[in-house]
């Protein structure tokens, strides 16, 4: 049975297709996932009622997981270091170590954007960074040394401990990391991140968008969420729409996180991020997904992991929000007060005011979370013992996080 007022829309939209994707969207409806062929015909097909079709299944299924909340992690965002030992076609953030804009923090500023970001009322530490700045460049090592750390793993543990002293929680992403690495920032990290971005070796090839990044290959990617699965730290990852994948690579990205999920419970979000053509890049010519594109995948994404918490970021879709939300997302990512995205430094954020209006107008209440989501909070084991009484502080009697 569907709910609702959507009752109404999804009943009318399945009415306007073919028999074929009747039967397919009443079985999802019914609590069946979409299949892979059926999923990347969705992807391939641009017929306008199959479109307004699936959404309305996708925000279906979105509420029927999810109900009526929409969340947001309020966060401050610490580019550790844009050193970087990779070359993405698409990157702005890299740099080389004699580079004008070359930079790596301080303690100190660490400490003082932290500060910051208690007093606007933030209670995640994003920690980015590129990967292997240490194996790349000695000036780094140099530095780390100075600041009496043996490893870039070892400076972001103290950026975590500054930021735990500060009431915010950290979440880093640094790339490619071992499992002996995790291990040592599970202490200080609600959860970690890295994008699969997507599993095809082909993109890694001469003239692709990886060639020039080894810690792009799927296989390790794949590896070192896999190894967090094992290691039970919730865990952030996603697919990056428009750097040259076909859609069959897509739902092959998804499927892939979403087995890694049903053996370990710990993909805490699936991202779905849209390619943006900065100048400069290698890639300033290539064509940018479309928001219908971006919107496809978030809904068949929703048909292929129904019950799993579905993000794509609002600054790189400032115009699209309505129709993110329509697609059946249920979470916009890490939004910051205080601090520009560093990747994409020409993509300010949203107003929340202004994004909690359109999600209330769309039927949904706008929440803050924590960078480790709800539900983990009830699991034990994915809380390291460090953790546990900072987050209980915050916990609302529903395991509502507070912000
Ligand atoms: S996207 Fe990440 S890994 Fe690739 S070049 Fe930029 S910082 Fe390095």
């Amino acid at each position: 049975m569907l709910s609702g007022d959507a009752t109404a829309l999804c009943s009318g939209a399945l009415d306007g297709v073919s028999r074929h994707w009747r039967r397919i969207f009443a079985a999802v409806l019914d609590g069946r996932p979409l299949d892979r062929e059926n999923a990347i015909a969705l992807l391939e097909r641009s017929d306008e009622r199959l479109f307004c079709t699936l959404l309305s299944v996708a925000s279906e299924i979105r509420v029927r997981a999810k109900g009526h909340v929409i969340t947001y992690s309020p966060k401050v965002f610490l580019p550790v270091t844009n050193l970087c030992l990779d070359r993405c076609a698409y990157c702005t953030f890299r740099a080389d170590v004699d580079d004008p804009h070359a930079w790596t923090m301080l303690p100190e500023e660490v400490r003082n954007v932290c500060e910051q970001g208690r007093r606007a009322g933030c209670t995640e530490a994003l920690l980015c960074l590129g990967d292997k700045p240490e194996r790349a460049f000695k000036a780094y090592r140099a530095t780390l040394h100075v600041f009496g750390c043996r490893s870039t793993v070892d400076y972001l543990i103290h950026c975590s401990e500054v930021a735990l002293s500060q009431e915010l929680f950290p979440h880093t992403n640094a790339g490619l990391l071992s499992r002996e690495d995790m291990e040592k920032l599970r202490p200080t990290n609600v959860s970690l991140g890295l994008m699969l971005e997507n599993i095809s070796p082909r993109l890694r090839r001469r003239g692709q968008v990886h060639a020039q990044a080894p810690d792009k290959d799927p296989q390790k990617r794949l590896a070192m969420i896999r190894q967090a699965g094992e290691l039970r730290i919730p865990f952030t990852t996603g697919i990056l729409l428009g750097i040259g994948e076909t859609p069959a690579e897509v739902v092959d990205s998804v499927l892939a996180i979403r087995a890694l999920h049903e053996q370990f419970g710990h993909v805490q979000e699936i991202i779905i991020q849209n390619f943006r053509a900065k100048p400069t890049t290698r890639m300033a010519s290539a064509p940018e997904p479309s928001n219908v594109d971006t919107a496809k995948t978030i809904a068949v994404t929703r048909l292929l992991a129904p019950a799993m918490n579905i993000q794509a970021p609002p600054n790189l879709s400032p115009y699209d929000h309505r129709l993110l939300l329509r697609a059946g997302l249920n979470d916009w990512g890490g939004i910051s007060p205080l601090t520009p995205d560093f990747v994409n430094p020409e993509a300010p954020w949203p107003h929340v005011a202004a994004l909690a209006s359109l999600c209330r107008d769309e039927g949904f209440a706008l929440a803050p979370r924590l960078p480790i989501y709800p539900e983990y909070l009830l699991q034990p084991e994915f809380i390291h013992e460090n953790l546990r009484r900072r987050l209980q502080k915050l916990q609302q009697p529903k395991g509502v996080p507070t912000c």
